[in-house]
């Protein structure tokens, strides 16, 4: 980090400033300019409320020049992180298709939808059981019955599953599920982080509405601090001016964050368009642009879903997309 003084300072306040910030553990160079001065802060600046110096009398600008995250940091892990559970991998050359519906309704459809989004090459299966819906009245999920639904249509189809957990208290229900869900709602919600960094279970991580990516990244770092170091982060489109689809996939998001972490990137083509018809094309997008997987919502009827139908595939319609992503890493690979 690199402070740089106003001209003419106090030179008790400059001691002061100084003083405190050697207090905090760190090294401080001083370099005397014809008119400013510069100060250097070697060691670790993660924990320094950037703000609190800006605002200081003497203090004209300050500038971070190493990322407050550590843990999440490619700059500190080179190799890229690969989760694993089960049959499904992310990260590292791996692509993981996760599949299913926005929410469990029953078991017919939960079970019809597993068994064809398997069939479709599927390596996970998503369906949420606590909805976050902008209505009160909305469908709220079935709760803990459908994450016994969700356990059930693992059973039968071997798929491992991914789950929204919206609150702490039902933290006990997610014992057996494979992968937590945080959703764009509570990618802020510091206290859920900390304790999930507490679990030994991968955490998929959605870009809050209007997060930026420095933001998401130190929402994973919150995770990644408690030591649980298995997160996917998930890029499922931010709130633009735009109105013709749900929200703006910010595909460019893939190598921004490729560059910053070593953490797998899946893109969510559901949520970010709002439309089924342009999940296909951004599913093939999302792919040659290098992200490690991809989260899509599929429903065995979608006109009489409960929640998202307009946005979410057939099992016929998935099958196409799988069969298209498929040969676009292929054809990377060559
Ligand atoms: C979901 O995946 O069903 C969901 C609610 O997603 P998001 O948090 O991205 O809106
Ligand atoms: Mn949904």
């Amino acid at each position: 980090m690199v402070v740089l003084l106003k001209s003419n300072t106090d030179m008790a306040q400059r001691e002061q400033l100084i003083q405190w910030l050697r207090g905090m553990n760190l090294d401080v160079h001083v370099t005397e300019g014809k008119l400013q001065t510069i100060l250097g802060l070697v060691g670790d600046t993660s924990a320094i409320d950037i703000d609190l110096i800006q605002a200081l009398d003497i203090v004209d600008t300050v500038k971070r020049i190493q990322e407050p995250y550590k843990k999440a940091n490619r700059r500190f892990h080179p190799d890229p992180t690969v989760i694993q559970v089960g049959d499904m991998k992310a990260g590292g050359g791996n692509f993981a298709m996760i599949a299913g519906p926005c929410s469990v309704e029953s078991e017919e459809q939960i079970l019809s939808v597993a068994q064809s989004v398997k069939a479709a090459g599927a390596t996970m299966l998503r369906g949420g059981a606590f909805k976050p819906r902008t209505s009160p009245y909305a469908f709220q999920g079935l709760h803990n019955r459908g994450i016994e639904l969700l356990l059930e249509a693992k059973k039968v189809t071997g798929l491992p599953i991914v789950t929204e957990i919206m609150d702490l208290s039902q933290l006990p229900l997610f014992e057996e599920v494979d992968m937590i869900q945080v959703g764009a709602r509570n990618m802020q919600n510091f206290t859920l982080l900390r304790e999930l960094g507490k679990l030994n279970k991968p955490i998929l991580l959605k870009r809050g509405l209007s997060s930026t990516i420095d933001e998401l990244l130190m929402s994973a770092e919150y995770i990644m601090a408690g030591g649980n170091e298995e997160i996917i982060l998930c890029e499922r489109g931010i709130r633009t001016f735009e109105t013709h689809t749900r929200n703006t996939l910010d595909l460019s998001a893939i190598p921004v964050l490729k560059e910053l972490t070593h953490l797998p990137v899946v893109i969510d083509p559901s949520h970010s368009t709002g439309y089924a018809r342009f999940v296909r094309p951004m599913s093939r997008a999302a792919a040659a642009a290098g992200a490690d997987g991809l989260i899509i919502e599929v429903h065995n009827n979608p006109s009489a879903a409960l929640c998202d139908g307009p946005q979410s595939l057939t099992p016929d319609a998935y099958k196409e997309v799988a069969g298209d992503v498929g040969r676009i890493l292929e054809a990377m690979r060559v």
